[in-house]
């Protein structure tokens, strides 16, 4: 059915590219003869290896019949890229090639030639030759230099080469400023490796420079946060906390147990803390609440937090919330017979996803800064634990 459809649509571009070829030819004042020219005659077999199912024949034979001029250019290259689309690579690369041949192109054309070839070599995995021919776009003062950047980060990030990435990305984001949540990404990539290699000063200023480029960074302020716990570096803490709670709150049940570590080394006010994560916008993630319902238990009783609890699962209802409740409840004498339906409920609950992509909706348990999906950065969001999944 979708061989048909391609096959369908191809032939429409072939037509209509032939027609405009025709009309141009018409214009310059040749191809027109009494018995037909070679032209028509190639069209004709075309037609003819189609009727015979012969698809691949009639491709070619069309593809010679559709003069190149400047009508046509667009239909050749959109016929390439349907070939590259539809997985024959091989083809997509001999009608861009010939394109880019051809010396009447004007520059414009010729970018954009250049640019389908080198995402035809992208396709079959050729790319040295891709990025030669990308390298070559995005030094020019074409205006389709932007978008050579971006195939050209995306081949280095794909291979992992986060050097080249960013290197390739600083000049980017002087076109698309937007681009610094990605190139952020790239610097904490470094990071990690850098604390694989136990270089902690090394790991900490890729940090930084992430922040100094995208100042909301939450993964670059957890790891920093993470490194600096690790590094001793105590009182460097509550301000990286803060910053969470303030600018990404619904990422603070992810560093919530370095913040009770640095509440019990007398870091932090963690009752202080949470209060101003749950002061922010919008509604809290459920395990924020939970956290603060248990610090209330330990300082004005379980009553009182039972009670903050209530008031909160009222606004926003939640099974995590009731768990919770009921578990500040529990005195380890629970009732025999609401043991087994709590056990249950607790089991739909850990089935229950913890993340999802606000790009494409992927779904999982955990955390990923780039979507194993859409391969979107940040886009992976914690839930807060009171959705409708
Ligand atoms: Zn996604």
């Amino acid at each position: 059915m979708q061989e048909l459809m391609f096959l369908g649509l191809f032939v429409l571009a072939l037509a209509i590219g032939w027609f405009l070829g025709r009309r141009e030819a018409i214009k310059v004042g040749f191809m027109l003869k009494p018995n037909g020219s070679a032209v028509d005659r190639q069209y004709f077999i075309g037609l003819n290896y189609l009727l015979n199912e012969q698809p691949d024949e009639a491709i070619e034979t069309f593809i010679r019949a559709l003069e190149v001029n400047p009508e046509t250019v667009e239909t050749h290259i959109a016929i390439g890229k349907l070939f590259c689309q539809r997985g024959d690579v091989e083809r997509a690369i001999k009608v861009h090639q010939n394109l880019l041949a051809r010396p009447n192109l004007t520059a414009p054309q010729a970018d954009r030639v250049q640019l389908e070839l080198a995402r035809d070599y992208l396709a079959v995995g050729m790319h040295q030759r891709a990025e030669r021919l990308l390298e070559e776009l995005a030094g020019s003062i074409s205006l389709l230099r932007a978008d050579a950047l971006v195939d050209l980060v995306t081949v280095y990030e794909q291979q992992h080469e986060w050097q080249r990435a960013i290197e390739i990305g600083r000049r980017l984001i002087r076109e698309q400023p937007q681009f610094g949540v990605t190139l952020a990404h790239y610097h904490c990539e470094m990071a990690v490796a850098a604390l694989q290699q136990r270089d902690v000063n090394q790991a900490r200023s890729w940090l930084q420079a992430a922040l100094k480029i995208d100042d909301g960074s939450v993964r670059a302020m957890i790891l920093l946060a993470e490194l600096e716990e690790k590094a001793g570096n105590l009182k460097a803490l509550p301000s990286l906390l803060q910053r969470i709670a303030i600018n990404s709150p619904e990422f603070v049940p992810e560093v919530l147990a370095l913040a009770r570590r640095c509440a019990d080394n007398g870091a932090l006010n963690l009752t202080s803390y949470l209060d101003q994560a749950l002061a922010q916008p919008g509604q809290p993630p459920v395990k924020t609440l939970l956290a603060r319902a248990q610090q209330m238990c330990g300082e004005r009783g379980r009553e009182a937090a039972e009670m903050f609890m209530l008031q909160r699962l009222e606004v926003q209802p939640s099974v995590a919330g009731v768990l919770g409740l009921l578990e500040l409840r529990d005195d380890g004498q629970a009732q025999s017979e609401v043991l087994a339906p709590l056990q249950l409920l607790e089991v739909l609950q850990r089935k229950r996803p913890q993340y999802r992509c606000e790009h494409c909706g992927f779904a999982g348990h955990s955390l990923y800064w780039q979507c194993p999906s859409c391969q979107g950065w940040s886009t992976v969001k914690p839930l807060k634990g009171h959705e409708l999944v």
